[in-house]
């Protein structure tokens, strides 16, 4: 269906994320060998000392936990946005393989994303919107039918080129896979009044999911403006306050204070 919504899943995480924080601190810091080492670990609550890893900033350690979320419901807008992250693995759909042909909907139009702020001008202006996909539609299986029956071109290289009249409103799929340390640096960015909503609303589900499994770590996760003074200088939103609020209201309904995250997936 044309008209997609945003959907993330947690595909993976590391598993007993923290507390592999811990081991691997420790580690540096002290002189017992790797067993002993695990069983003080296990043994004793990590929590304060994971909290102050994260305050003095050592952060290495915080890379040995993964997550990998799988995203549907997104505009190759956005995803370029994403992408544009380097320390982080990407599977994206490829409109070179898929086709977009109109009989692979039910509404004859490839699946696109409606920007809110069309949404907010209601019905009338919705369906402009999608009338105008659907003559962009038009377009991309003229060329894919040109090229398939005057160039003899077949299979994903006439997607190969038709993509070229898809717009940034099409849909797309996406799996990424980053580390505790980049996603921390990716919510500064991204999770921030001043990001585009679409990577902003993306970035919060990706936070709210990780603090399920990794509460201390990302307890202090957000745009920078959250623990301590905005980093947009005569760009600020002048939101602060409502912003810190926000990003309390997700943390307070997630935190859950457990060391121990679920070992299954
Ligand atoms: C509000 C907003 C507006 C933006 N507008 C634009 C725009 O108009 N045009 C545009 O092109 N981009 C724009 N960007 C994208 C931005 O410039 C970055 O490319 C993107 O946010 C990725 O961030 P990054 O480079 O910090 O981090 P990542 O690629 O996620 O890397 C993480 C960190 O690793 C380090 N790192 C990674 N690679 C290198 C390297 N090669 N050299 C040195 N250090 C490295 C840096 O410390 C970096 O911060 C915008 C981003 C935001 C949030």
């Amino acid at each position: 269906m044309a008209g997609k919504k945003l959907k993330i899943i947690l595909l993976r995480w590391t598993v007993e994320p923290e507390l592999l924080v811990a081991m691997a601190a420790k580690l540096c810091y002290s002189p017992a060998n790797i067993e002993d080492l695990l069983k003080k670990i296990t043994e004793k609550d990590q929590e304060k000392f994971v909290e102050q890893l994260v305050q003095m900033n050592h952060m290495s350690p915080v890379e040995h936990i993964g997550f990998t979320f799988a995203i549907e419901g997104i505009s190759r807008a956005c995803t370029h946005q994403i992408v544009r992250h380097r320390v982080a693995s990407y599977s994206q759909q490829s409109q070179r393989y898929v086709g977009e042909q109109s009989e692979k909907n039910e509404d004859g139009i490839f699946d696109f994303i409606i920007p809110e702020n069309f949404k907010a001008l209601g019905e009338i202006k919705i369906n402009i919107f999608k009338e105008q996909m659907r003559c962009i539609q038009g377009f991309y299986d003229y060329w894919v039918k040109v090229l398939k029956e005057e160039s003899n071109v077949v299979g994903e290289k006439a997607f190969e080129d038709a993509r070229f009249l898809l717009p940034n409103a099409a849909e797309t799929k996406i799996i990424i896979t980053m580390n505790a340390r980049e996603l921390l640096h990716f919510f500064k960015e991204r999770c921030c009044l001043r990001a585009q909503w679409e990577i902003r609303a993306m970035a919060e589900e990706m936070l709210r999911l990780a603090m399920e499994k990794c509460p201390i770590i990302f307890s202090k996760a957000g745009p920078a403006c959250v623990n301590g003074l905005c980093n947009q200088g005569k760009m600020t939103c002048g939101k602060i306050q409502e912003v810190r609020g926000k990003f309390k209201n997700l943390k307070e309904k997630n935190i859950c204070n457990n060391m121990m995250p679920e070992k299954t997936e």
